[in-house]
């Protein structure tokens, strides 16, 4: 078996409106924009990455804005939440900025032992911060959030699932112990400190997810180079389908769609965001993997601006 997988890499959702996807998890959230490119299966609509200072895996939200995407359902068969994990100590400042900011957000509530302030983004994707004492420092970014405050990456997500057997028995196979339970979640934890925590939440009442604005397109997880081919035998002999390895420029990729419905991926964390940019200048402007950039005036008319219009 190749080793096991400490976390997330990475998560992509749907939006819609770029410029105010762009404002909500820079301005409001606090993360940087670490990579401007675009979606390379579809050129005409960006691609924002954001993550810490760095672009660090376990910290990286991304996203797919298509400007006039209907929105989606979230429900089973999805991601139906990203956490990202905070100092238990910047709660109450994370309530009180989301509500200043006229953020969709619910009171904190408890579980297992964590406080969790559930939220929406502007295309109504479930977000959650989770408290937690043991937070790493991490790698902030300067911006409007203190780095004391500041979200340090993922926690986790929920996975809502009508059987969640198979998707446990490949999260036990990639290193994910199961920690807890209660109310139809089941706990797994990985051994990194980022993006360590999927929930697994039976729930077959749930509505079924369909994608769109708000929802979640894939999770993916952290792998090496050294062992992505091991991973990818690893999902056939899960009786999973594979895609071959896809070189994403910023890291290569292999997908599986899962027997509960979650597209998964199995992302390297080398080469990473640092490899056409320098750190100080990340996300500054359109980048373009090297098979795209003879296209580049092509693809700049097609995309729409990235600040809002007054
Ligand atoms: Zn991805």
């Amino acid at each position: 078996m190749p080793a096991d997988i400490p976390g997330i890499h990475h998560v992509t959702a749907i939006g819609s409106d770029p410029a105010e996807n762009l404002a909500f998890y820079t301005e409001t959230l606090g993360l940087r924009l670490v990579k401007q490119s675009v979606n390379q299966d579809d050129v005409s609509v960006y691609h924002l990455f954001y993550g810490d200072y760095g672009g660090s895996p376990g910290t990286s939200m991304t996203f797919f804005p298509y400007p006039d995407a209907a929105p989606g359902q979230v429900g089973r068969g999805q991601a139906t939440t990203v956490q990202f994990l905070v100092p238990d100590g910047a709660i109450d400042y994370w309530v009180g900025r989301l509500e200043s900011e006229g953020v969709d957000v619910d009171d904190p509530h408890d579980r297992f032992g964590d406080t969790v302030v559930p939220f929406r983004d502007p295309d109504g994707l479930p977000l959650e911060l989770v408290g937690r004492a043991d937070a790493p420092a991490g790698d902030p970014p300067e911006g409007p959030v203190p780095a004391e405050h500041a979200i340090r990456g993922f926690f986790g997500v929920t996975l809502s699932l009508v059987d969640p057997h198979s998707t446990a028995t490949l999260l036990e196979a990639m290193g994910f112990e199961e920690t807890t339970s209660d109310g139809g979640r089941q706990r797994y934890e990985a051994d990194g400190d980022l993006g360590y925590v999927v929930d697994l939440h039976e729930d077959p009442e749930a509505p079924r997810g369909r994608p769109g604005a708000g929802t979640v397109h894939h999770v993916a997880f952290q792998v090496t180079q050294e062992n992505q081919a091991e991973w990818r035998e690893v999902l056939i002999d899960h009786g999973l389908r594979p895609t071959e390895i896809i070189d994403r420029k910023w890291f290569e990729s292999v997908y599986a769609r899962t027997d509960g419905g979650v597209l998964f991926e199995y992302a390297t964390k080398e080469p990473g965001y640092t490899v056409d940019e320098e750190i100080e200048h990340l996300g500054e402007r359109l980048v373009l993997p090297e098979w795209l950039e003879d296209r580049r005036g092509e693809i700049e008319a097609g995309l729409p601006p990235l600040t809002a219009a007054d």
